[in-house]
């Protein structure tokens, strides 16, 4: 068999990158997802609106599938069109509406961050990325040239999960994706990649073969409009595990974008080998026993008692039935016990341990914590009122429930 050519971890060829940025377009042009915020950006809208409108896309689509994220976002831009009308919303209102699609805090930043652009900019967005990264809180350098190249066509490049994977591919980067190294490295690529006339459509050309073409676990490899510049596929396709380095990146044995020599190409893995992450810590694991606590409403229907959590940390202003963390391998006596006292701050009286009925336990999994709710219930006799407590609390329908500002789990619980 014929040699396969050198890897080379970068893109030096100017004809290669001007084919590659003409196929990927063309592609994209072709065959892209109809999405609403793509439409929105078509539409003449003025452009701070415009960067209203991908920033908004761009926040909700971090760690959430698009698929969800399509009924929040349309429903977001109708309740809140423009800058202004979010800054004047309520964080109550901004967590009604951004209950279930997690990382809570992604909604209050982004309202936070509104408020200033009215407050302290007259309203009008930050044009460049430099610009979005320095003035508005919670925009990184992803989202801050997410919003620069697709709504004011600056040449900057991108890098989330879906470029750092199609770019490892390409380039045969094996080494830890997540390391500071290989992160610039992307970054210099995607900048030098990105096309000079079309960027906002080039970055969503990358980030959209990411996601439908260059997918994780099985990559549609042969439907791929970039394949001929893919040298995880050239290497596939040769079958070998080391191609001639090239002398500018792959210093022999010690190339810092190669796969490390304890793990080195495993070709049953084809281009799936790239790209390679460090492990990932262990989530943490917690315990936290809750209440739900049901009365008879005046229309006889059940009401059940929520509370609202802090203003920050987890699940910030969300609110929740009453609950306190457990130390692990509490007796469930003493589990007991713990929430009895807890219920009492709420109630203003005394609870008996004996009388919450224990329904079982719901398991949640925030983004880094292993949660495990036991649910206990404790039925109220007649017209309970609270004590003053330190935080709000009141009683809802369970409709009137699933209107707040829930979190998925507080949902998962009450089921
Ligand atoms: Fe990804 Fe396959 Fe395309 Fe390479 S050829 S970029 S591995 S889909």
């Amino acid at each position: 068999a014929p040699a396969p050519p050198p890897a080379r971890h970068h893109f030096s060829d100017s004809v290669e990158v001007e084919t590659l940025r003409g196929n990927l377009l063309a592609w994209y042009d072709r065959c892209k997802r109809d999405l609403p915020w793509r439409a929105l950006a078509a539409t003449e809208l003025d452009a701070d609106r415009r960067g209203y409108a991908v920033w908004v896309s761009e926040v909700m689509l971090q760690q959430t599938q698009v698929a969800t994220v399509i009924d929040y976002y349309n429903r977001w831009m109708q309740k809140w069109p423009t800058l202004q009308a979010l800054a004047q919303a309520s964080l109550e209102e901004v967590n009604e509406l951004w209950a279930g699609l997690g990382y809570y805090s992604r909604g209050k930043r982004l309202q936070e961050a509104a408020r200033k652009v009215v407050s302290e900019l007259a309203g009008h967005m930050p044009r460049t990325a430099e610009d979005l990264q320095k003035l508005l809180p919670g925009v990184g350098r992803y989202t801050a040239g997410a919003i620069a190249s697709i709504s004011y066509g600056q040449a900057t490049g991108v890098v989330d999960g879906n470029v750092i994977r199609v770019l490892c591919r390409l380039r045969c980067i094996g080494a830890d994706s997540s390391s500071p190294a290989v992160i610039d490295r992307l970054w210099d690529m995607a900048n030098a990649l990105v096309d000079r006339s079309r960027p906002g459509d080039f970055n969503q050309a990358l980030m959209e073969l990411g996601a439908t073409v260059c997918v994780p676990k099985a990559p549609l490899c042969g439907e791929c409009p970039v394949k001929q510049h893919c040298q995880a596929r050239c290497r596939k396709l040769f079958g070998k595990s080391i191609p001639v380095p090239d002398v500018e990146d792959c210093g022999v044995g010690d190339c810092p974008l190669c796969p490390p020599a304890t793990e080195p190409w495993d070709s049953s893995l084809g281009v799936t080998n790239f790209p390679r992450k460090a492990a990932k810590k262990q989530p943490r694991v917690m315990r936290t026993a809750t209440c739900v606590l049901e009365r008879r409403g005046s229309h006889g229907a059940p009401e059940y008692l929520i509370v609202q959590r802090p203003s920050s940390g987890l699940l910030a202003g969300l609110w929740e039935f009453p609950s306190i963390p457990l130390a692990q391998d509490l007796q469930e006596k003493k589990e007991r016990e713990v929430l009895a006292d807890h219920l009492q701050a709420w109630m203003g009286q005394p609870v008996a341990a004996k009388g919450l009925q224990l329904i079982g336990e719901v398991t949640h999994i925030f983004s880094h914590i292993h949660q495990t709710y036991v649910v206990y219930s404790l039925p109220l006799d007649g017209d309970m009122t609270l004590a003053p407590a330190s935080s709000p609390s009141r009683w809802v329908t369970e409709e009137e429930f699933h209107a707040s500002a829930v979190s998925t789990a507080m949902k998962k619980v009450l089921e």
